[in-house]
Protein backbone atom coordinates (compact mmCIF):
# COMPACT_ATOMS: atom_id res chain seq x y z
CA UNK A 1 0.00 0.00 0.00
CA UNK A 2 1.34 3.52 -1.01
CA UNK A 3 0.61 6.15 1.50
CA UNK A 4 -0.60 9.45 0.31
CA UNK A 5 -1.41 13.27 1.98
CA UNK A 6 -3.25 15.45 0.77
CA UNK A 7 -3.16 19.16 2.38
CA UNK A 8 -5.82 21.15 1.82
CA UNK A 9 -9.78 20.08 0.94
CA UNK A 10 -10.36 22.56 -1.64
CA UNK A 11 -11.36 22.40 -4.89
CA UNK A 12 -7.71 20.80 -6.03
CA UNK A 13 -7.71 18.70 -2.99
CA UNK A 14 -10.89 16.69 -2.45
CA UNK A 15 -10.79 16.32 -6.85
CA UNK A 16 -7.35 14.96 -6.54
CA UNK A 17 -9.03 12.45 -3.83
CA UNK A 18 -11.35 11.62 -5.70
CA UNK A 19 -9.13 10.53 -8.26
CA UNK A 20 -6.70 9.11 -6.17
CA UNK A 21 -10.06 6.87 -4.23
CA UNK A 22 -10.43 4.32 -7.60
CA UNK A 23 -6.77 3.32 -7.02
CA UNK A 24 -6.93 -0.07 -4.49
CA UNK A 25 -3.37 0.57 -3.88
CA UNK A 26 -3.45 3.53 -1.98
CA UNK A 27 -4.20 4.79 1.56
CA UNK A 28 -5.37 8.88 1.31
CA UNK A 29 -5.57 10.97 3.87
CA UNK A 30 -6.74 14.79 3.51
CA UNK A 31 -5.63 17.16 5.96
CA UNK A 32 -7.70 20.22 6.58
CA UNK A 33 -6.98 23.22 8.64
CA UNK A 34 -10.97 24.21 9.07
CA UNK A 35 -13.64 22.81 10.33
CA UNK A 36 -15.44 22.35 6.96
CA UNK A 37 -14.09 20.97 3.28
CA UNK A 38 -14.63 23.12 0.04
CA UNK A 39 -15.15 26.62 1.50
CA UNK A 40 -14.10 28.82 -1.05
CA UNK A 41 -15.51 26.10 -3.97
CA UNK A 42 -18.88 26.82 -1.75
CA UNK A 43 -18.64 30.13 -2.03
CA UNK A 44 -17.34 30.48 -5.63
CA UNK A 45 -19.64 31.87 -8.11
CA UNK A 46 -22.12 33.89 -5.84
CA UNK A 47 -23.19 30.02 -4.52
CA UNK A 48 -23.04 28.66 -7.63
CA UNK A 49 -19.94 27.85 -8.48
CA UNK A 50 -18.56 28.74 -11.84
CA UNK A 51 -16.54 26.03 -12.83
CA UNK A 52 -14.91 26.11 -15.67
CA UNK A 53 -14.98 27.51 -19.44
CA UNK A 54 -15.24 26.13 -22.66
CA UNK A 55 -12.96 28.33 -23.97
CA UNK A 56 -10.16 27.66 -21.39
CA UNK A 57 -6.58 29.14 -23.39
CA UNK A 58 -3.29 30.17 -21.75
CA UNK A 59 -4.64 34.31 -22.89
CA UNK A 60 -6.85 34.37 -19.83
CA UNK A 61 -3.66 33.53 -16.82
CA UNK A 62 -0.76 35.53 -15.93
CA UNK A 63 1.63 32.97 -17.30
CA UNK A 64 -0.27 31.90 -21.04
CA UNK A 65 3.06 29.72 -21.94
CA UNK A 66 2.20 27.79 -18.78
CA UNK A 67 -1.23 26.74 -19.55
CA UNK A 68 -1.15 26.57 -22.79
CA UNK A 69 1.35 23.12 -22.37
CA UNK A 70 -1.07 22.00 -19.64
CA UNK A 71 -3.75 22.44 -22.24
CA UNK A 72 -1.38 19.96 -24.33
CA UNK A 73 -2.48 17.54 -21.87
CA UNK A 74 -5.52 18.15 -19.64
CA UNK A 75 -8.53 20.74 -21.27
CA UNK A 76 -12.10 21.61 -20.49
CA UNK A 77 -12.95 18.03 -22.19
CA UNK A 78 -10.58 16.08 -19.75
CA UNK A 79 -12.40 17.65 -16.38
CA UNK A 80 -15.36 17.65 -17.93
CA UNK A 81 -15.51 13.71 -18.41
CA UNK A 82 -13.99 13.21 -14.91
CA UNK A 83 -17.09 14.68 -13.70
CA UNK A 84 -19.59 13.34 -15.89
CA UNK A 85 -17.55 9.82 -14.66
CA UNK A 86 -18.58 11.00 -11.06
CA UNK A 87 -22.56 11.81 -11.73
CA UNK A 88 -22.05 15.94 -12.17
CA UNK A 89 -24.46 17.10 -14.46
CA UNK A 90 -22.86 20.33 -16.12
CA UNK A 91 -24.26 22.88 -18.13
CA UNK A 92 -23.01 26.22 -19.96
CA UNK A 93 -23.89 29.51 -20.73
CA UNK A 94 -23.62 31.82 -23.70
CA UNK A 95 -20.62 33.15 -22.76
CA UNK A 96 -19.12 29.16 -22.17
CA UNK A 97 -19.19 29.55 -18.50
CA UNK A 98 -19.43 26.28 -16.73
CA UNK A 99 -21.81 25.06 -13.85
CA UNK A 100 -23.30 22.31 -11.81
CA UNK A 101 -26.85 21.79 -13.49
CA UNK A 102 -28.29 22.34 -10.57
CA UNK A 103 -26.73 25.58 -10.26
CA UNK A 104 -25.38 25.21 -6.69
CA UNK A 105 -22.01 24.76 -5.47
CA UNK A 106 -23.25 22.52 -2.63
CA UNK A 107 -23.60 19.36 -5.32
CA UNK A 108 -20.11 19.57 -6.29
CA UNK A 109 -18.79 19.22 -3.00
CA UNK A 110 -21.83 16.38 -2.31
CA UNK A 111 -20.69 14.51 -5.41
CA UNK A 112 -16.48 14.33 -4.67
CA UNK A 113 -17.51 13.45 -1.28
CA UNK A 114 -19.87 10.70 -2.39
CA UNK A 115 -17.84 9.27 -4.62
CA UNK A 116 -14.40 9.12 -2.36
CA UNK A 117 -16.10 6.42 -0.56
CA UNK A 118 -14.36 5.15 2.79
CA UNK A 119 -11.08 4.63 1.61
CA UNK A 120 -10.33 8.12 2.04
CA UNK A 121 -9.91 9.67 4.88
CA UNK A 122 -10.59 13.44 5.82
CA UNK A 123 -9.31 14.96 8.93
CA UNK A 124 -10.79 18.08 9.58
CA UNK A 125 -9.28 20.83 12.23
CA UNK A 126 -6.03 19.75 11.40
CA UNK A 127 -3.93 22.50 10.20
CA UNK A 128 -0.45 21.25 8.68
CA UNK A 129 2.37 23.23 10.18
CA UNK A 130 5.60 21.23 9.20
CA UNK A 131 6.93 18.84 6.23
CA UNK A 132 9.95 16.95 7.32
CA UNK A 133 12.07 14.24 5.01
CA UNK A 134 12.77 10.84 6.70
CA UNK A 135 14.61 8.86 4.32
CA UNK A 136 12.62 9.81 1.01
CA UNK A 137 8.93 9.44 2.95
CA UNK A 138 7.07 11.76 4.64
CA UNK A 139 6.12 13.06 7.85
CA UNK A 140 3.31 15.81 8.47
CA UNK A 141 3.81 17.37 11.98
CA UNK A 142 4.50 15.46 14.52
CA UNK A 143 2.35 12.65 13.04
CA UNK A 144 3.80 8.80 13.31
CA UNK A 145 2.44 8.08 10.05
CA UNK A 146 4.58 8.60 7.11
CA UNK A 147 3.98 9.48 3.79
CA UNK A 148 5.36 7.90 -0.22
CA UNK A 149 3.92 11.47 -1.76
CA UNK A 150 2.02 14.32 -0.83
CA UNK A 151 -0.19 16.86 -2.59
CA UNK A 152 0.31 20.18 -1.42
CA UNK A 153 -2.94 21.83 -2.45
CA UNK A 154 -3.55 24.15 0.21
CA UNK A 155 -4.48 27.33 -1.37
CA UNK A 156 -3.95 30.75 -1.20
CA UNK A 157 -5.03 33.50 1.61
CA UNK A 158 -7.42 35.24 -1.12
CA UNK A 159 -10.89 36.16 0.42
CA UNK A 160 -9.88 35.87 3.86
CA UNK A 161 -9.33 38.38 6.73
CA UNK A 162 -6.31 39.98 8.26
CA UNK A 163 -6.27 37.79 11.33
CA UNK A 164 -6.26 34.18 9.15
CA UNK A 165 -3.98 35.12 6.92
CA UNK A 166 -1.11 35.55 9.68
CA UNK A 167 -0.47 31.92 9.58
CA UNK A 168 -1.71 31.07 6.28
CA UNK A 169 0.54 28.33 4.99
CA UNK A 170 3.10 28.58 7.74
CA UNK A 171 4.43 24.50 6.37
CA UNK A 172 5.42 26.07 3.28
CA UNK A 173 8.59 28.60 5.26
CA UNK A 174 10.51 24.97 6.45
CA UNK A 175 10.63 24.22 2.36
CA UNK A 176 12.20 27.90 1.51
CA UNK A 177 10.69 27.53 -2.08
CA UNK A 178 10.78 30.84 -4.51
CA UNK A 179 7.66 32.69 -4.02
CA UNK A 180 6.26 35.62 -5.62
CA UNK A 181 5.00 38.17 -3.75
CA UNK A 182 0.86 37.46 -3.16
CA UNK A 183 -1.31 40.73 -3.70
CA UNK A 184 -4.94 40.54 -4.04
CA UNK A 185 -6.00 39.92 -7.66
CA UNK A 186 -9.84 40.05 -8.94
CA UNK A 187 -10.43 42.63 -6.72
CA UNK A 188 -12.18 46.44 -6.96
CA UNK A 189 -10.03 49.51 -7.47
CA UNK A 190 -9.51 52.47 -5.22
CA UNK A 191 -9.74 55.37 -6.69
CA UNK A 192 -8.49 58.88 -5.77
CA UNK A 193 -10.33 61.47 -5.68
CA UNK A 194 -13.42 59.86 -6.06
CA UNK A 195 -16.58 61.18 -6.45
CA UNK A 196 -18.22 59.47 -2.86
CA UNK A 197 -21.55 60.52 -4.29
CA UNK A 198 -21.47 57.84 -6.80
CA UNK A 199 -21.43 55.14 -4.28
CA UNK A 200 -24.80 52.71 -4.88
CA UNK A 201 -24.43 53.60 -8.53
CA UNK A 202 -24.59 50.93 -10.85
CA UNK A 203 -23.53 51.56 -14.98
CA UNK A 204 -22.60 49.80 -18.02
CA UNK A 205 -19.38 51.12 -19.27
CA UNK A 206 -16.05 50.10 -21.32
CA UNK A 207 -13.66 50.11 -18.49
CA UNK A 208 -9.79 50.82 -19.83
CA UNK A 209 -6.87 50.07 -17.74
CA UNK A 210 -4.22 53.63 -19.01
CA UNK A 211 -0.58 53.40 -17.96
CA UNK A 212 1.48 56.79 -18.71
CA UNK A 213 -2.14 57.51 -20.71
CA UNK A 214 -1.93 54.17 -22.91
CA UNK A 215 -4.47 51.39 -23.33
CA UNK A 216 -3.39 48.56 -21.60
CA UNK A 217 -6.85 46.29 -21.65
CA UNK A 218 -10.71 47.39 -21.98
CA UNK A 219 -13.40 45.44 -21.47
CA UNK A 220 -17.21 45.99 -21.07
CA UNK A 221 -19.26 45.50 -18.63
CA UNK A 222 -21.76 46.54 -15.39
CA UNK A 223 -19.54 48.82 -13.02
CA UNK A 224 -20.47 48.96 -9.31
CA UNK A 225 -19.86 52.19 -7.54
CA UNK A 226 -18.46 51.69 -4.16
CA UNK A 227 -17.77 53.80 -1.17
CA UNK A 228 -14.09 54.97 -2.22
CA UNK A 229 -13.49 52.89 -5.51
CA UNK A 230 -15.30 50.63 -8.07
CA UNK A 231 -16.00 47.02 -8.90
CA UNK A 232 -17.66 44.62 -10.26
CA UNK A 233 -17.12 41.75 -13.00
CA UNK A 234 -15.37 43.41 -15.54
CA UNK A 235 -13.41 45.53 -12.83
CA UNK A 236 -11.95 42.44 -11.26
CA UNK A 237 -10.58 40.92 -14.62
CA UNK A 238 -9.16 44.71 -15.10
CA UNK A 239 -7.18 44.06 -11.77
CA UNK A 240 -6.22 41.08 -13.27
CA UNK A 241 -4.42 43.14 -16.07
CA UNK A 242 -2.86 45.52 -13.15
CA UNK A 243 -1.31 42.89 -11.58
CA UNK A 244 0.68 42.04 -14.76
CA UNK A 245 2.20 45.15 -15.00
CA UNK A 246 5.61 45.54 -13.93
CA UNK A 247 5.45 48.80 -12.37
CA UNK A 248 1.87 50.38 -11.03
CA UNK A 249 3.24 53.82 -11.77
CA UNK A 250 0.92 56.34 -13.87
CA UNK A 251 -1.98 53.95 -13.93
CA UNK A 252 -5.23 55.51 -14.25
CA UNK A 253 -8.84 54.22 -14.90
CA UNK A 254 -10.88 55.11 -18.05
CA UNK A 255 -15.04 54.79 -18.42
CA UNK A 256 -17.11 54.98 -21.59
CA UNK A 257 -21.00 55.24 -20.67
CA UNK A 258 -21.24 55.48 -24.86
CA UNK A 259 -19.11 52.67 -25.87
CA UNK A 260 -22.54 51.21 -27.80
CA UNK A 261 -22.83 54.30 -30.00
CA UNK A 262 -19.55 56.69 -30.71
CA UNK A 263 -21.87 59.05 -32.56
CA UNK A 264 -24.30 59.72 -29.82
CA UNK A 265 -24.59 63.61 -29.28
CA UNK A 266 -24.35 64.50 -25.85
CA UNK A 267 -24.52 68.06 -26.39
CA UNK A 268 -27.13 67.63 -28.32
CA UNK A 269 -29.35 65.34 -26.29
CA UNK A 270 -28.54 67.85 -23.26
CA UNK A 271 -30.05 70.79 -25.58
CA UNK A 272 -33.01 68.93 -25.98
CA UNK A 273 -33.93 67.60 -22.80
CA UNK A 274 -32.03 69.66 -20.29
CA UNK A 275 -30.39 66.82 -18.48
CA UNK A 276 -28.96 63.30 -18.74
CA UNK A 277 -31.72 61.38 -16.53
CA UNK A 278 -33.32 59.75 -19.87
CA UNK A 279 -29.46 58.43 -20.66
CA UNK A 280 -27.30 57.98 -17.05
CA UNK A 281 -27.96 56.61 -13.58
CA UNK A 282 -30.31 58.98 -11.26
CA UNK A 283 -26.74 59.45 -9.38
CA UNK A 284 -24.38 59.74 -12.24
CA UNK A 285 -26.50 62.28 -13.75
CA UNK A 286 -27.02 64.29 -10.84
CA UNK A 287 -23.05 64.15 -10.20
CA UNK A 288 -22.60 65.01 -13.97
CA UNK A 289 -25.00 68.01 -13.41
CA UNK A 290 -22.47 69.42 -10.90
CA UNK A 291 -19.59 68.50 -12.84
CA UNK A 292 -19.90 67.49 -16.35
CA UNK A 293 -17.18 65.33 -17.47
CA UNK A 294 -16.73 63.23 -20.90
CA UNK A 295 -19.12 60.30 -21.20
CA UNK A 296 -16.63 58.60 -23.39
CA UNK A 297 -13.59 59.03 -20.97
CA UNK A 298 -14.37 59.28 -17.11
CA UNK A 299 -10.68 59.20 -16.09
CA UNK A 300 -9.88 58.06 -12.53
CA UNK A 301 -6.44 57.89 -11.25
CA UNK A 302 -5.98 54.13 -9.22
CA UNK A 303 -5.16 54.80 -5.52
CA UNK A 304 -4.27 51.23 -5.51
CA UNK A 305 -6.78 47.33 -5.23
CA UNK A 306 -9.11 46.74 -2.14
CA UNK A 307 -7.98 44.01 0.67
CA UNK A 308 -7.01 40.88 0.03
CA UNK A 309 -10.15 40.28 2.08
CA UNK A 310 -12.42 41.29 -0.99
CA UNK A 311 -9.91 39.26 -3.71
CA UNK A 312 -11.45 36.35 -5.22
CA UNK A 313 -8.12 35.15 -5.67
CA UNK A 314 -4.18 35.60 -5.52
CA UNK A 315 -1.78 37.04 -7.24
CA UNK A 316 1.33 35.36 -7.22
CA UNK A 317 2.34 32.03 -4.90
CA UNK A 318 5.49 29.27 -5.23
CA UNK A 319 7.27 30.26 -8.64
CA UNK A 320 6.36 28.04 -11.69
CA UNK A 321 10.31 27.57 -11.89
CA UNK A 322 9.53 24.92 -8.55
CA UNK A 323 7.72 22.83 -10.54
CA UNK A 324 7.68 20.77 -13.51
CA UNK A 325 5.23 19.97 -16.15
CA UNK A 326 3.54 17.36 -13.82
CA UNK A 327 3.51 19.45 -11.23
CA UNK A 328 6.31 17.51 -8.86
CA UNK A 329 8.29 20.19 -7.11
CA UNK A 330 11.89 19.84 -8.71
CA UNK A 331 13.53 20.37 -5.29
CA UNK A 332 11.93 17.61 -2.96
CA UNK A 333 11.21 14.29 -3.85
CA UNK A 334 7.12 13.38 -3.87
CA UNK A 335 6.27 16.38 -3.31
CA UNK A 336 3.38 18.31 -5.49
CA UNK A 337 2.00 21.69 -5.73
CA UNK A 338 -1.61 22.57 -7.34
CA UNK A 339 -4.04 25.05 -7.20
CA UNK A 340 -3.93 28.47 -6.23
CA UNK A 341 -0.89 28.08 -4.18
CA UNK A 342 0.71 28.34 -7.26
CA UNK A 343 1.68 31.70 -9.15
CA UNK A 344 -0.96 31.15 -11.37
CA UNK A 345 -4.14 32.94 -11.33
CA UNK A 346 -7.22 33.54 -14.30
CA UNK A 347 -9.63 35.86 -15.15
CA UNK A 348 -13.33 35.73 -14.08
CA UNK A 349 -15.03 33.29 -15.78
CA UNK A 350 -14.22 29.93 -14.24
CA UNK A 351 -10.57 29.70 -14.90
CA UNK A 352 -9.50 29.55 -11.68
CA UNK A 353 -11.48 26.52 -10.67
CA UNK A 354 -10.68 25.01 -13.41
CA UNK A 355 -6.62 25.72 -13.14
CA UNK A 356 -7.34 24.16 -9.73
CA UNK A 357 -8.72 21.17 -10.90
CA UNK A 358 -6.48 20.89 -14.29
CA UNK A 359 -3.58 20.71 -12.09
CA UNK A 360 -4.90 18.55 -9.23
CA UNK A 361 -5.75 15.81 -12.22
CA UNK A 362 -1.94 16.03 -13.82
CA UNK A 363 -0.29 15.55 -10.63
CA UNK A 364 -2.56 12.64 -9.58
CA UNK A 365 -2.05 10.67 -13.46
CA UNK A 366 1.73 11.16 -12.73
CA UNK A 367 1.63 9.75 -9.05
CA UNK A 368 -0.67 7.05 -10.19
CA UNK A 369 2.13 6.52 -13.00
CA UNK A 370 -0.32 7.15 -15.66
CA UNK A 371 1.02 10.35 -17.07
C1 LIG B 1 -15.82 34.70 -3.31
C2 LIG B 1 -15.07 33.87 -4.31
C3 LIG B 1 -15.72 33.51 -5.49
C4 LIG B 1 -15.02 32.76 -6.45
N1 LIG B 1 -15.67 32.38 -7.58
C5 LIG B 1 -15.03 31.62 -8.50
C6 LIG B 1 -15.71 31.11 -9.65
O1 LIG B 1 -16.93 31.23 -9.78
N2 LIG B 1 -14.98 30.42 -10.57
C7 LIG B 1 -13.63 30.20 -10.42
O2 LIG B 1 -13.01 29.59 -11.30
N3 LIG B 1 -12.97 30.62 -9.32
C8 LIG B 1 -13.65 31.29 -8.35
N4 LIG B 1 -12.98 31.70 -7.22
C9 LIG B 1 -11.58 31.25 -7.03
C10 LIG B 1 -11.55 29.76 -6.66
O3 LIG B 1 -12.48 29.53 -5.62
C11 LIG B 1 -10.15 29.35 -6.17
O4 LIG B 1 -9.21 29.70 -7.16
C12 LIG B 1 -10.09 27.85 -5.91
O5 LIG B 1 -11.01 27.48 -4.90
C13 LIG B 1 -8.69 27.45 -5.47
O6 LIG B 1 -8.71 26.09 -5.19
P1 LIG B 1 -7.55 25.44 -4.29
O7 LIG B 1 -7.95 24.03 -4.08
O8 LIG B 1 -6.24 25.74 -4.86
O9 LIG B 1 -7.64 26.23 -2.91
P2 LIG B 1 -8.84 26.26 -1.86
O10 LIG B 1 -10.11 25.89 -2.50
O11 LIG B 1 -8.74 27.57 -1.18
O12 LIG B 1 -8.48 25.09 -0.84
C14 LIG B 1 -7.37 25.14 0.02
C15 LIG B 1 -7.74 24.40 1.29
O13 LIG B 1 -6.57 24.18 2.06
C16 LIG B 1 -6.84 24.41 3.43
N5 LIG B 1 -5.57 24.72 4.08
C17 LIG B 1 -4.81 25.83 3.95
N6 LIG B 1 -3.69 25.74 4.68
C18 LIG B 1 -3.73 24.53 5.30
C19 LIG B 1 -2.85 23.88 6.19
N7 LIG B 1 -1.69 24.42 6.56
N8 LIG B 1 -3.21 22.65 6.65
C20 LIG B 1 -4.39 22.06 6.26
N9 LIG B 1 -5.26 22.65 5.40
C21 LIG B 1 -4.93 23.88 4.91
C22 LIG B 1 -7.82 25.57 3.37
O14 LIG B 1 -8.57 25.66 4.58
C23 LIG B 1 -8.68 25.21 2.17
O15 LIG B 1 -9.78 24.41 2.53
C24 LIG B 1 -13.66 32.41 -6.23
C25 LIG B 1 -13.03 32.76 -5.04
C26 LIG B 1 -13.72 33.48 -4.08
C27 LIG B 1 -13.02 33.83 -2.79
Amino acid sequence: MRNIAIIGAGAAGLFAAEMFSADNHLTITVFEKAQKVGTKLRASGGGRANLMNTQIDGACYNHPDFINNLLKSVDYKVIKNEFEKMGLRLTADEEGRVYPGTLFSQTVIDVLLHNLGEKVQIITDFEVKKLQNSNGKWRVNEEKVLYDDILLASGSPAGMIAKNRQSYNSYLSDLKLVETEQVPSLVGFKLKKYPKELSGCRARAAVTLLQDGNAVFTEIGEVMFKDDGISGIVVLNVSAHYNRLKTKENCSLSLNFLYDDETFDVKGYLKKFGDLSGLLHPKLNRFYQKNPFNLRNFQMEIAGLYDMEFAQVCHGGISLDEVDDKFALRRYPNLYAVGELLDIDGVCGGYNLFFAFASAYRATKAILGNS
